[in-house]
């Protein structure tokens, strides 16, 4: 298993992390396989979806920030209670196929750390099983 520092820049934000973890798969020497990306915070979640407009970035996080208020009747003491709402709605990790050393991902399709309650340098941990 490697874990990985990743610095984010901004409270909320995706970073496009396919070239770190491709990094970590062809490193390993495994030609078939899984790839698990995980990351080990409450307010920090892993997704895949289109890394080639940047766009699409943004209109995730536009959407997600209208769907989960700053503002609301929150009892967390933290304050920071959206960010753990936004990491349970994307979830804490992926699962890659691998084949022939390669991350099996379509055309379009990037791996992105969210980063909720930033910035902070966080952790993403990648775990690879030969099948
Ligand atoms: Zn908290």
């Amino acid at each position: 298993m490697a874990r990985l520092p990743v610095k984010t820049n901004s409270q909320t934000e995706m970073i496009d992390v396919t070239a770190l973890v491709q990094d970590q798969v062809t490193e390993s020497g495994i030609s078939d396989g899984l790839c698990m990306v995980f990351v080990p915070h409450t307010t920090v979640a892993v997704t895949i979806n289109e890394s080639a407009d940047p766009a699409v970035k943004h209109d995730i996080l536009m959407v997600i920030n209208k769907i989960v208020p700053w503002k609301e009747a929150y009892r967390h003491m933290e304050g920071n209670s959206p960010a753990h709402l936004k990491t349970s709605l994307i979830g804490s990790s992926e699962i890659i196929a691998v084949e022939k050393g390669r991350l099996v991902l379509g055309t379009w399709q990037g791996i992105f750390l969210c980063e909720f309650d930033g910035p902070r340098t966080r952790k993403l941990d990648v775990r690879l099983i030969r099948a």
